[in-house]
């Protein structure tokens, strides 16, 4: 590929993270569909390196925490600095999230939300997590990718971004994201492409029937007892028909 011209004007959608390694974002930004996102100008990634805004001359950026028990905390001062000086006037209507284990669950439905924002400020913890200071003081929205515990919120940050910069006009096929998983309530059908038969598998003669209404049918079908086996905590009855409420039955007696 060839490099792409140099971007002319503002790009539609901006990200500024704020995190102590910045070097963890070289591999998930630089490829494939992110990448060309920032190539094509949709979308424009500071990464912020909190050091930078330490104030004594050893660049201390985190502190014994309060109280006792093991570990080390991020100290308020630096990361506050550190968006204040960056967003400047736009911080009062720019959100601003805090990656947190205990912070509220990341899902499709707060991509879709957050993606209809122009711009979005991230702030990665480490160690123990950050002085809760910073977040009353940045008003930030604590978000948490799920319920376990990770070394640092880059990884995390780097899911909500990556969530979020697909749904954006441009990134991606507009077909492709109107149909998939977490969309109404249920996951994605199971895809195939060729080969037709693979290690005596077959791929559903339905899908090779050029019947479009059958398939859209075979589909939900499918979606249904998908989410019905792998993921009923998403299943709302009140959304299918009382037809589709029999497969899920049906799907349970199987089991
Ligand atoms: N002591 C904290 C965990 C700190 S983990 C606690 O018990 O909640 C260090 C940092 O990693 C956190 O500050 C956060 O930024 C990030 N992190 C860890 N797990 C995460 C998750 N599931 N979602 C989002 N961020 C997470």
């Amino acid at each position: 590929m060839t490099d792409s011209a140099p971007p002319v004007e503002k790009a539609h959608f901006m990200f500024d993270v704020y995190t102590l390694f910045p070097g963890i974002f070289g591999g998930p930004l630089d490829e494939s569909i992110l990448r060309r996102a920032q190539d094509r100008n949709i979308v424009s990634i500071a990464i912020h390196d909190i050091r930078d805004w330490a104030t004594d001359k050893h660049r201390t950026v985190d502190d014994t925490t309060y109280g006792g028990g093991a570990g080390m905390v991020m100290m308020a001062p630096p990361i506050v600095a550190a968006v204040e000086e960056t967003l400047g006037d736009a911080l009062g209507n720019t959100r601003v999230l805090a990656m947190s284990a205990g912070g509220r669950l990341f899902n499709q439905s707060l991509a879709e939300e957050l993606a209809r924002e122009s711009r979005l400020a991230i702030i990665c913890g480490r160690y123990e997590g950050i002085d809760d200071r910073a977040v009353q003081v940045l008003s930030a929205e604590e978000i948490s990718i799920g319920d376990y515990v990770l070394t640092g919120g880059e990884l995390p940050a780097a899911v909500v971004l990556d969530a979020i910069t697909r749904l954006l006009p441009g990134v991606i096929d507009a077909a492709s994201t109107a149909e998939e998983s977490h969309r109404e309530g249920l996951v994605e059908y199971p895809q195939y492409t060729r080969p037709p038969v693979f290690r005596g598998l077959e791929v559903p003669a339905v899908l090779l029937s050029g019947h479009h209404a059958e398939i859209a049918r075979w589909r939900r079908d499918q979606a249904i007892r998908r989410t019905a086996r792998l993921r009923p905590d998403l299943l709302v009855l009140e959304r299918l028909s009382p037809t589709e409420r029999q497969i899920i039955e049906q799907e349970s007696t199987d089991r």
